[in-house]
């Protein structure tokens, strides 16, 4: 947002235009006149200040005559923040940079761009995760596969004496789903491996990365996705815009 500000030549209040809109500031007093006025015309006034999330916000002398002070300082242009003390002309007359912030209602903006690859990252890690997990779940339905099958090779030929089933065959189906449900006790018995540690892990990463990227919020954003995300206008806890 582009802030220009100077003295209204009508009223001698203070004018501030925000983005080309204009905005009269009744600041219970006049602005003296060694603060340079607004010339819409020439789209000028005593000085210029740039705000911008990112890049923070830049104060502007706007004419080599203008005298503009920063924290004390003549300057001609400088990086400012919302509680400097910024004075113009001789006579410095200050002005409050956080109530003309608030007054032309500004909300900083930070792009969320970098969050894409984040959200794409989790999103393929918990699918990865589904997947393993799913995989395990088949290789437990097959282990009881199998133990069923070699309590039939005993139940068979003595229920059915003709049918013989040859005992090395028992012999392997019984030390396989031995073998297969030692397997899945063991890793059970490490909690790491499990879904449910590997997903409150994967989320707790996620957590730390997937925030809004004003640095003094720094909120989570929550598991939404990113394309939905770029709906959203802005952060609801600290009122920052999002670009995308
Ligand atoms: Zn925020």
């Amino acid at each position: 947002m582009e802030l220009l500000i100077g003295r209204d030549p009508e009223q001698n209040q203070l004018a501030v235009i925000a983005d080309g809109k204009p905005y009269r500031l009744d600041v219970g007093g006049k602005v003296p006149n060694t603060v340079s006025r607004y010339k819409p015309a020439e789209h000028t006034a005593h000085c210029r200040i740039l705000l911008d999330g990112e890049k923070g916000m830049r104060f502007e002398n706007l004419n080599p005559q203008n005298e503009s002070y920063v924290n004390g300082q003549m300057v001609e242009r400088c990086r400012v923040l919302p509680e400097s003390r910024i004075e113009l002309g001789p006579d410095l007359y200050a002005i409050n940079l956080q109530q003309i912030i608030k007054f032309v209602g500004y909300r900083p903006e930070y792009s969320i761009k970098h969050l894409s690859a984040v959200w794409r990252e989790y999103d393929e890690a918990l699918l990865n995760l589904q997947l393993e997990q799913q995989k395990k779940q088949n290789q437990q339905r097959l282990q009881g596969i199998i133990s069923q099958l070699s309590m039939l090779c005993v139940i068979i030929p003595s229920v059915l004496p003709i049918i013989q089933i040859p005992s090395w065959l028992r012999a392997v189906l019984v030390i396989a789903a031995i073998s297969m449900a030692g397997y899945f006790y063991w890793k059970g018995t490490r909690p790491d491996e499990t879904f449910v540690m590997k997903k409150r892990n994967l989320d707790k990463e996620f957590k730390k990365k997937y925030i809004c990227p004003n640095p003094k919020c720094k909120h989570f954003l929550g598991f939404i996705a990113y394309d939905t995300l770029q709906y959203k206008k802005g952060c609801s806890d600290c009122s920052c815009n999002y670009k995308c």
